[in-house]
């Protein structure tokens, strides 16, 4: 397998295929200038009638919606660059995730690997998360801290290098987007994005009656102090139980309390998990004071959140990074990205190692310390 020159500009071809969306995405790395993202194809799985994603629909997913991502990805690069356009390097995620929508997007892009001749890299997918803001900002280089906050994950990590990682705060049960959407669909709420969904529904909060907003409150804050003040991790699997005791506390279904009520939950909810985030920051950073004055990366689906983001800012301070919007969600950007990064550290230096990447299997836990 041939290795890239890297004296000369080069073109990646990234998957994402770790959960239910199947992304494929071009990046045009060149030499004195800034990457360039080329295309960028996702397709989701509809979930809502599932009522959440199962493993064997996602897989049935990306196994029908994979060539196709590719092949608009590819057509779209393409138009671009002209005909000098040649890929280089191929991506994929390699875990953690499901077992086997992760190995569909492996296998494909294994498979492109070896039909064109070109080195194969597996990428961590939460890597690809951390990394993100480096492709828009050249200037974010280590060390920094991350708070990632998504469907999937929720953490605080401190970033010395591109292996090195060193998780300050994880979740012991789900993460803050799982427990925000589980909330929303009790309130009654259908769709995809289940977070988002109660984020608007929820609105301007000075719309919002301060009578039921610290009825609601009061409601939420238990679970924020019941989850034990020192200990330093994240805890949202609660909620699901609140919302249960507010429904056998209220007698009623929560699709028949009147919409004033429902945004004044909704509102309070969000509220609680966020103030359980930042006190968590706040504990991880008293015991850090080494960590504390770094840029503060925030990314990860919720991280659109607008609330989250003035809270951030009121309460901590100092240089707070956001993702696009855009690209905070799971996307083939940051696996591309990762990889390039991870390819011009030396990650495969030899023909040896190039060809040992194509035996890497998907790995459904992938601890972040262990790059
Ligand atoms: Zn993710």
């Amino acid at each position: 397998m041939k290795a890239i020159l890297r004296s000369r500009a080069y073109r990646v071809l990234a998957l994402e295929t770790s959960c239910d969306d199947c992304c494929a995405a071009v990046i045009h790395r060149r030499q004195a200038a800034p990457p360039v993202l080329e295309s960028h194809v996702k397709f989701t799985l509809n979930s809502v009638k599932a009522g959440g994603i199962i493993p064997t629909d996602a897989l049935e997913h990306h196994l029908g919606t994979i060539p196709r991502t590719v092949q608009d990805a590819i057509a779209e690069s393409r138009a671009l660059a002209g005909p000098e356009w040649q890929l280089d390097l191929i991506c994929a995620t390699q875990g953690p995730g499901f077992f086997s929508s992760l190995a569909a997007g492996m296998q494909f892009a294994k498979g492109m690997a070896v039909a064109l001749n070109v080195p194969f890299v597996p990428v961590h997918h939460m890597l690809g998360h951390l990394l993100t803001p480096r492709f828009f900002s050249g200037s974010l280089s280590f060390p920094f801290n991350s708070l990632l906050v998504s469907g999937g994950h929720t953490m605080l990590v401190h970033s010395r290098g591109l292996r090195e990682h060193e998780i300050l705060v994880n979740t012991i049960d789900i993460s803050v987007g799982n427990s925000l959407d589980k909330c929303a669909r009790s309130l009654g709420m259908k769709g995809n994005m289940l977070g988002r969904e109660l984020h608007l529904f929820v609105g301007e909060r000075d719309q919002i009656s301060a009578a039921d907003k610290s009825r609601y409150d009061e409601h939420f804050t238990m679970a924020l102090d019941g989850y034990k003040k020192r200990v330093k991790a994240f805890s949202f699997a609660h909620y699901a139980t609140l919302m249960q005791k507010l429904r056998s506390k209220s007698g009623r279904e929560m699709s028949d309390v009147p919409l004033s009520e429902r945004r004044a939950i909704g509102a309070a909810i969000e509220d609680s998990m966020f103030y359980h985030i930042l006190q968590k920051l706040k504990l991880a950073f008293e015991d850090r004071p080494d960590v504390r004055d770094l840029p503060l990366v925030v990314s990860g689906g919720v991280a659109a959140n607008t609330r989250l983001k003035k809270l951030l800012k009121e309460q901590i301070g100092g240089q707070v990074v956001y993702s696009d919007p855009k690209w905070c969600t799971d996307n083939a950007l940051m696996i591309g990205w990762a990889g390039i990064e991870l390819y011009e550290s030396g990650f495969m230096a030899g023909a040896d190692s190039l060809n040992a990447s194509l035996d890497a299997i998907p790995r459904t836990s992938w601890p972040l310390t262990e790059l």
